[in-house]
């Protein structure tokens, strides 16, 4: 089958013909119709994430249909259309999992960084971390809402029931999250790279109430505020528009050195806390709100040989919402 294979970080992935997965004692292969590209990918390939298994097929926000059953494997059939996410395997063991909390597993696999993922023609999963996805949406579509809107909504779920929601960075996970929030009751104040009008006017199609730049405070202090973008310079300025007990999530796997700033800015009980992950039960809670919130994805797809310009695109901040390589 054709794949894109890193085989070294900090360099382009280069398209392999590569022996196709079998499916193991349960698991399943899925043939890949869709597969989003995530900014996590982008910090495997420039090694910011540490230790990836090499050679690795990236990709961990896969649609396609199940092509084979592993022995033992319950609930799944052939044809069904499912999603793969990033997380791809959990102890079931440790003092995490044992505590409910499979996102912080002391022996985890991650799709597409410890374990081969979607950017390839057909990709081999755990059953047990497979979910069943609706008929409806197109693949393309609903591709990112495996990360970008489980991540997302799980980041979403720590604000609490904040009203004035800012979410720093509006990329793929930020226009789901937007819209779930909208539906929720929220008002979002969206934050962009300084400059950036298109970002702005997408985030202000999908029902934010402002948006600006991240260089600017928002018109009204925020009660929770979500950041994205890999950049920790943004914690202060985020803390600095959040209001007395509020809180300051971070909401990717890998962001700069968060400047140091003064404590005044943390005082009055505001926090700032880390998503990690993610566990099977945000997928199918999320999955089940996508329907009634009517969330609609804005994707731009790119054949399979073009993963690494979508990985450029992603990079350049040239992307209105998610890049998904098709089939
Ligand atoms: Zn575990
Ligand atoms: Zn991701």
């Amino acid at each position: 089958m054709r794949a894109m294979v890193l085989e070294k970080p900090g360099t382009p992935l280069e398209l392999r013909e590569v022996e196709p997965p079998k499916a193991g004692p349960l698991e399943v292969v899925v043939d890949m119709a869709a597969c989003g590209v995530c900014r996590t990918d982008l910090h495997v390939v420039d090694g910011d994430l540490v230790d990836p298994k090499l050679p690795l097929i990236l990709g961990h926000e896969i649609v396609g249909r199940v092509s084979a059953l592993g022995e033992g494997v319950t609930g799944l059939h052939h044809g069904m259309r499912v999603g793969i996410s990033w997380l791809g395997h959990t102890c079931g063991h440790c003092r995490y999992c044992n505590l409910g909390a499979e996102n912080l597993c002391d022996a985890p696999l991650f799709t597409g960084y410890t374990r081969d993922g979607g950017y390839a023609e057909a990709c081999a999963a755990d059953a047990a971390y497979v979910f069943p996805l609706p008929e409806g949406p197109s693949d393309a579509e609903l591709a990112p809402l495996l990360c970008a809107g489980l991540i997302g909504h799980r980041s979403l779920r720590m604000c609490g029931d904040a009203e004035r929601l800012g979410i720093y960075g509006f990329g793929a996970a930020a226009h789901i999250v937007a819209q779930v929030a909208r539906y929720q009751g929220r008002r979002v104040f969206a934050f962009t790279r300084p400059g950036d009008e298109a970002a702005q006017k997408f985030a202000e199609q999908l029902g934010a109430s402002w948006a600006g730049g991240s260089d600017q405070l928002p018109p009204e202090a925020l009660d929770a505020a979500i950041i994205f973008a890999p950049v920790g310079s943004l914690v202060p300025l985020a803390l600095r528009a959040t209001r007395k007990g509020g809180i300051v999530v971070c909401g990717g796997i890998h962001m700069s050195d968060v400047p140091s700033f003064p404590y005044a800015d943390l005082w009055g009980e505001r926090q700032i806390r880390s998503v990690a992950n993610l566990t099977r039960q945000d997928g199918e809670e999320f999955l089940s709100l996508v329907g009634p919130a009517g969330v609609k994805t804005e994707v731009q797809t790119f054949p399979l040989e073009q993963a690494n310009v979508a990985l450029d695109r992603l990079r350049d901040g040239q992307l209105l919402g998610a890049a998904v390589l098709v089939n």
